[in-house]
């Protein structure tokens, strides 16, 4: 603290606060801590975050010191507080420095806001100017980085800068006093962005109360297409059984569950068991959507198929607020997406994506600069574990290993794509940009990268990507020219992901259990006990390979995995598998093992996601994938959480060495045969995992004398899984290391990717 001095005696600090300080009220908070302790002095920003000066009583002074952490405004993050003492001037001014050239690119944006409550309040005031007004915001709340379109973070340089504000929204703009000063999205309803309904043709439908007429449309089973914060929508009454399916045929989104948004907390409660921490996470301004445990069946089976879990969200923009009327407490808020594109963000993309989806559009003319979807998240261990890091998180950085003097670009993997980019000790993770696999999912991927390079001024020097040659992002990354190319092995990303979150420069026992990875080897990799470091990697041992029949086929329908399995244990007898797939013709049946036996369009996988389709398919799970891991989380679904029971498995010796996962699948065919209840061999199965993961790492830990275990891989997005795993490994002494920051699926890729390139060089 202050030096020992006399607590009345008059002294003067300068000051500088460093992280998310700029664009979320940082400076009339200062005034306002200030002026209320007597303290003159000054505050402004710069190109590292905000600088000021105080001066008064000692104490005084002291306590604003400790304040700027503890009572920073919700938005803010203070990273660090330095300061020195200066000469007092005897100046008791206090003042807001508005200097020109305010913020530079080193500032970080900060992400989208949900609605405080401050505004909450006014909005729902008679009284209040703006009342009902579905875009009011302060410097507290609102959106930011979906609607920044370049730096310094200035309105002028937002989808703002269309709107002039009124004398009225200036005033509170100009006045350092005021929650809305410097507030850039400032608006109201003289001068602000309006809502307009438009029906399913994209024409206008004339209303003096749109946003009113969207509740009534909802409670008589109306798809609408509502704009959005990141992008559209698709919302219906989730109480409205016919709503839903009819939204489910529309969107031909076979299984994959509904997103839903409750009116409070207390909605979600009725509906999904909820703790401390998944409380906290709903009501967090990131507002992501969590993965909660369901509880009774009120709402329609359709919003979920098969899922043990809802995906809840609260209302984070005002215009969501508005929506709660009429009754309405559950709406489905669903991507406005058709199957695998990505989300419409643009009014007019938007009218023809979804045209034959919604019923109606609620739009407005405010415009989104940058296409967000929700971020998706779930409690863990008192933390969260994202499943998918977008809105609201980013573009907060992620911290690096140390400060580099090269700027790095990570171009990720090709599903659940985000692309990385570095300055300094920071990374700067993009949102989810979705599966790389059609044109449009490309454009978003160069338009995000282009993006980021301009918000942080950035030009990387160094590009890292996946070794897949067939990946786009890799084939982008091919194409740059003038910078130097490190590609890096996707288990190995996987891996350097969680040191680099965790600052752990290893080397690490890093166990990587996902789907599909390209390896040096010729085989399809995915499920890996590494040695890993930050700059290299090897391979220690591995999931015994498995034939899978077709490549991608067998990805896309388990059973075809399962045949690769049960050949290996049981030889090629297709008449004795069939009754396991009584929905696979006997025939589809034979011509698979027929290629296994022949070796025809056979690839060698270790991919442990493949196990778990194995188990999937075995137990019931029979027709075709729908999104990635289905089967997986399915089997997820109905374990048992009581079953303590595991099968056998055994680990070989050799370099590297082998996970023979063939006594378990054996053990479960054995199982299945016996008539046991499938909710208990699917339990018995997670142990069995959970078991291999612990003894892999043993064995990792006799031969490397390490014992620090680093887990990633879509494979630990479970967390029956993880819950069953850590505990295993912590008793065996291992310090182990999940994600901190980015979610263990292929999200974490490109950061993975510049951690290992930035080392490497
Ligand atoms: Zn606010
Ligand atoms: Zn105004
Ligand atoms: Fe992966």
């Amino acid at each position: 603290m202050v030096k020992q001095a006399v607590d009345s005696e008059v002294i003067r600090v300068r000051a500088r606060v460093q992280g998310v300080v700029q664009g979320v009220g940082f400076r009339p908070f200062v005034y306002r801590l200030a002026v209320s302790r007597g303290l003159g002095g000054f505050v402004r920003n710069d190109g590292r975050g905000v600088v000021l000066e105080f001066e008064g009583e000692h104490n005084s002074v002291a306590a604003a010191l400790g304040a700027l952490e503890t009572e920073a405004p919700p938005a803010a993050r203070v990273e660090a507080v330095e300061w020195v003492e200066v000469t007092a001037t005897g100046g008791r001014e206090f003042e807001i420095a508005v200097s020109a050239d305010e913020a530079n690119a080193e500032t970080l944006v900060s992400p989208d806001i949900s609605t405080c409550e401050d505004c909450l309040r006014e909005m729902a005031d008679s009284g209040d100017r703006r009342y009902r007004y579905p875009f009011i915001n302060c410097t507290n709340c609102g959106p930011r980085f979906t609607i920044i379109t370049g730096v310094p973070y200035d309105r002028p340089r937002t989808t703002m800068a269309g709107f002039e504000m009124c004398p009225d929204c200036a005033a509170e703009y100009r006045n350092p006093a005021d929650r809305r000063f410097h507030a850039q999205p400032v608006a109201c309803p003289v001068c602000g962005p309006r809502v307009e309904l438009r029906g399913a043709d994209g024409e206008p439908v004339p209303s003096d109360d749109p946003i009113g007429e969207v509740p009534r449309l909802l409670k008589a089973g109306s798809i609408v297409a509502v704009k959005g914060l990141g992008g559209y929508h698709l919302t219906c009454d989730a109480r409205n059984a016919g709503a839903v399916e009819k939204l489910r045929n529309r969107k031909t989104r076979e299984d994959k569950p509904f997103a839903l948004m409750a009116a409070d907390v207390e909605t979600v409660e009725r509906f999904c068991e909820m703790e401390k921490k998944e409380r906290a996470l709903l009501l967090s301004p990131k507002r992501p959507i969590v993965l909660l445990r369901k509880k009774g069946d009120e709402l329609p089976e359709a919003i979920a198929p098969k899922n043990r879990y809802l995906g809840f969200m609260l209302p984070y923009t005002p215009l969501h607020r508005l929506l709660f009327e009429e009754g309405l407490d559950v709406l489905v808020m669903t991507s406005g997406n058709r199957a695998d594109e990505p989300i419409a963000y643009r009014d007019e993309d938007a009218y023809g994506q979804l045209a034959g989806i919604a019923d109606y559009f609620l739009t407005h003319d405010r415009p989104i600069y940058r296409r967000v979807d929700d971020s998706v998240t779930r409690a863990f261990r008192g933390g969260e574990m994202l499943i998918r890091r977008s809105r609201g998180y980013v573009p907060t950085p992620v911290p690096l290993l140390k400060e580099y003097g090269e700027s790095a670009l990570g171009c990720g993997s090709e599903v659940k794509n985000t692309c990385c980019i570095t300055k300094g000790d920071r990374a700067f993770v993009s949102h989810h940009i979705g599966d790389l696999v059609n044109p449009a999912a490309l454009a978003a991927f160069e338009e995000g990268v282009e993006h980021f390079k301009e918000l942080f001024d950035i030009e990387p020097t160094v590009v890292a990507c996946d070794m897949h040659p067939d990946y786009l992002a890799t084939q982008y990354a091919e194409n740059l020219s003038g910078v130097a190319k490190v590609s890096v092995q996707h288990h190995h990303a996987h891996i350097a992901a969680v040191l680099g979150e965790h600052s752990f420069e290893g080397p690490v026992i890093g166990v990587a259990f996902d789907g599909a990875g390209y390896g040096p080897d010729g085989t399809v990799w995915g499920g890996e006990i590494l040695l890993a470091e930050p700059s290299r990697f090897e391979r220690l041992g591995h999931l015994r390979c498995v034939p899978l029949a077709g490549g991608d086929a067998a990805v896309r329908e388990p059973w075809r995995t399962a045949l690769g399995y049960l050949t290996e244990i049981f030889g090629f007898q297709s008449d004795t598998f069939k009754h396991y797939f009584p929905e696979v013709s006997g025939d589809a049946c034979g011509a698979v093992v027929d290629m296994l036996e022949k070796r025809f369009n056979v690839v060698e996988s270790s991919s442990a996601g493949r196990l778990f389709d194995c188990a999937a398919a075995l137990l019931g799970f029979s027709g075709r994938v729908n999104y990635e891991g289905q089967a997986a989380v399915e089997l997820e679904q109905y374990m048992d959480l009581d079953e303590t029971g595991h099968y056998p498995f055994e680990v070989t010796d050799g370099e590297p060495f082998e996970v023979d996962w063939r006594p378990t699948v054996a053990a479960v065919v054995e199982d299945v045969d016996a008539g046991t209840d499938p909710s208990v061999v699917a339990a018995r199965f997670h142990n069995t995992v959970a078991q291999t993961v612990a003894a892999a790492a043993e064995r990792a830990r006799e031969t490397t004398g390490l014992s620090a275990v680093a887990l990633s891989g879509g494979v630990f997005q479970n967390v029956t899984l993880l819950d069953r795993t850590l505990p295993l490994l912590e008793r065996a002494g291992f310090e182990v290391l999940p994600h901190k920051y980015l979610p263990p699926n292929d999200g974490c890729i490109s950061y993975g990717q510049v951690v290992v390139a930035l080392a490497s060089l």
